[in-house]
């Protein structure tokens, strides 16, 4: 069973957008767009298999720079949304067409604090329905005002009322086939995707949410939204490591690799920085270290490219909620020379993490020829990195 979800994220709504004037599913939460936080959550879950976005494609830059701080393999290219958001949805169902996906979850990006609960609760709804969403029973009493006067016309019995939130999962064929019979018969005043499965006939049932789920729709919505993301605490964590050199013509440092007369040597490839650096991520968010995750002992990390242990050590942090907000990497050697190198370390590293490389410092010093890197007998490397986890 292939379950993908649409994010939708093509309207323009300025009316959140503060001083910045950003669409609001690009307004920055917590030093991160709104819809990256929508992202995560799809990508992070194990019922999830592909998430794709549905964008105005004027915003590309701005989901570029978002895409960028969600680093999963599970993200599809984007889609061109249309006019309306069901013309979006529509988009991104076609685009889907021939990935032989069985279930579908729409989601709005600017509803950022969708728990894996939710996604769950609408994913086990659709074992037993054609339709299913997530929604809020009301508490508050409705009046109807009618005229401009705001004369109070009548009270609406709230009795059987929910507000209706995203995620809507479907069966992808059933939904598709909705979606083109309403633009056949140019039905498109549809705000929701239940709606149009309700046109169509198909059963659909609510799946009660958390009210926190809510639509970032005004200014005032955004800034509740920031000051609910503001409790992060930050974490600090130090890395170190030495390898020895042996016979080569290499060595691998922060994921680059630069001629040399030796090579270092290890089990993997014996890349002391990133080494260093994946026990400073680990140690921030106390996780033990890269020895206990990946034991030397174990044949599978023979010769193995270090990247592999850094990424681990980035989806621990993102498993967590948490953030990597900046890494400096410091080696010691008195050969080969850094300076030429750096930049294209900081790139690499700031690839594998997913994060900018201005947050990415890289550093090398010698140890004025004293001790066993003065004397040439290895590399040495420390780290640090914080990361930002839930309070
Ligand atoms: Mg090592």
């Amino acid at each position: 069973m292939k379950t993908a979800a649409i994010i939708v994220a093509a309207g323009s709504g300025l009316r959140a957008a503060g001083a910045a004037k950003l669409p609001k599913q690009y307004a920055i939460l917590d030093s991160e767009p709104v819809v990256a936080r929508s992202m995560r959550a799809f990508c992070a879950h194990d019922g999830i298999a592909c998430v794709v976005v549905v964008i105005n494609p004027e915003h590309r830059d701005l989901y570029d720079a978002a895409r960028q701080t969600v680093p999963s393999a599970k993200l599809l290219q984007p889609v061109g949304g249309g006019a309306t958001r069901q013309a979006s949805v529509l988009a991104g169902l076609e685009a889907l067409q021939r990935d032989g996906v069985d279930r579908v979850l729409i989601h709005d990006a600017a509803r950022p604090f969708v728990t894996a609960e939710t996604i769950s609760g609408v994913l086990a709804a659709l074992d037993r329905h054609a339709g299913a969403l997530a929604a809020v029973p009301l508490a508050d009493t409705l009046k109807r005002s009618a005229d401009d006067s705001r004369t109070v016309s009548e009270t609406i019995d709230r009795a059987g009322l929910w507000r209706a939130q995203t995620p809507q999962g479907f069966r992808f064929a059933d939904l598709l086939e909705a979606h083109r019979r309403a633009a056949n018969a140019t039905a498109t005043a549809f705000t929701d995707d239940a709606a149009i499965a309700e046109w169509a006939g198909l059963d659909v049932v609510l799946v009660p949410d958390s009210p926190k789920n809510s639509k970032i729709t005004t200014a005032e919505d955004l800034a509740m939204a920031q000051q609910a993301v503001g409790v992060f605490e930050p974490r600090t964590g130090t890395g170190f490591d030495v390898h020895r050199f042996a016979e080569g013509d290499a060595v691998w440092l922060c994921g680059v690799e630069i001629p040399h007369a030796q090579r270092l040597d290890g089990h993997s490839d014996a890349d002391v920085g990133l080494h260093a650096l994946t026990d400073a991520i680990l140690g921030a968010i106390g996780d033990g270290d890269i020895g206990q995750h990946f034991p030397p002992t174990d044949e599978r990390w023979r010769g193995a490219a270090s990247h592999v242990f850094l990424a681990d050590a980035r989806d621990r942090v993102a498993a967590r909620g948490g953030r990597i907000t900046n890494v400096d990497v410091t080696l010691l050697c008195e050969a080969p020379k850094i300076g030429p190198h750096r930049a294209a370390m900081q790139v690499a590293i700031a690839g594998i993490l997913g994060i900018e490389s201005s947050r990415v410092g890289v550093k090398a010093t010698t140890t004025e020829q004293l001790g066993f890197t003065g004397r040439r007998e290895g590399i040495a490397a420390m780290a640090t990195a914080t990361v930002l986890l839930p309070a």
